[in-house]
């Protein structure tokens, strides 16, 4: 269970959130949130269902609003400001647990979409691009399939090379692999195990234990909206502290 190391790691903290808060309607979904994420760590993100993961995730590219306390992306804070929050978008590369490749369009032509309509990329530079990133997922042959005819672990790979494209400096993953068959699971993570490896700063939720132990710099548990606990892999699993962890970990390791 050695991490992987990085020796580019730097102190620049690119993910600040302070004392945050946030509530659906009457509902206190996040209590007081506090996390630092530093260039080039990778962190895990665990815990029951509905205990605020999606949530947390989702406010720090403003999917969703919080309502209290701080947001800070290197150094830009999330307010209403929609030029903060495209500021933001630009810097983090999300992937979701369902892929939401455009379905009409070619692999190829869902990876150059957003930098040429976005980024202003011309097409032939979009295309280098998209194929230098479908390299880097292994995929490169299916470039001008369309979604429907690669299997889920080939559309996760394409979502993640489509998040690349834009060149973002953080990565977060909301469950990237819980709706794949079992034997695709290995193949997106071996793509994110390789994204850690080249220093990519990643924010991930999962409940693969295995990846965590492995390419985790630290360990965080969340239940009831609130972030319970946080350590070193090594340490997280293999004596946690708070009762609710340790249950949570009875029940899926
Ligand atoms: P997790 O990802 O850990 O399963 P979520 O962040 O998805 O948890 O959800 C946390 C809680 O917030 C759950 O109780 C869920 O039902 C609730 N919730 C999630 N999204 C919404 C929403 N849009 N409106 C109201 N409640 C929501
Ligand atoms: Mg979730």
């Amino acid at each position: 269970m050695s991490n992987i190391q990085n020796q580019f790691l730097s102190d620049a903290i690119v993910i600040r959130i302070q004392n945050m808060h946030k509530w659906y309607g009457e509902f206190h979904v996040l209590k007081n949130i506090n996390l630092e994420v530093k260039k080039g760590e990778r962190i895990v993100v665990c815990g029951p269902s509905g205990s605020g993961k999606s949530t947390m995730i989702r406010c720090i590219n403003r999917l969703e609003e919080h309502q209290q306390g701080r947001i800070i992306i290197k150094n830009t804070e999330l307010t209403n400001d929609v030029k903060n929050i495209e500021e933001v978008r630009r810097e983090v590369g999300m992937c979701f647990q369902h892929f939401n490749l455009f379905p009409h369009l070619s692999i190829l032509d869902n990876l150059t979409l957003a930098p040429i309509w976005v980024r202003k990329t011309s097409k032939k530079e979009a295309e280098e691009l998209a194929m230098h990133y479908l390299e880097r997922v292994k995929i490169s042959n299916q470039a001008k399939k369309f979604p429907g005819q690669l299997s889920g672990g080939q559309q996760q790979r394409v979502a993640i090379a489509r998040s690349l494209c834009m060149q973002p400096e953080i990565m977060l993953f909301d469950e990237p692999t819980s709706a794949l068959d079992p034997e695709m699971i290995a193949e997106v993570l071996d793509v994110m195990t390789s994204l850690a490896k080249d220093g990519m700063t990643m924010l991930c939720v999962t409940h693969e234990m295995g990846f965590a132990r492995k390419v985790a710099d630290r360990v965080i548990f969340m239940d009831g909206g609130e972030i319970i606990e946080e350590n070193k892999p090594e340490e997280f699993f293999d004596n946690p502290q708070n009762e609710r962890t340790q249950l949570f970990l009875s029940q899926i390791l």
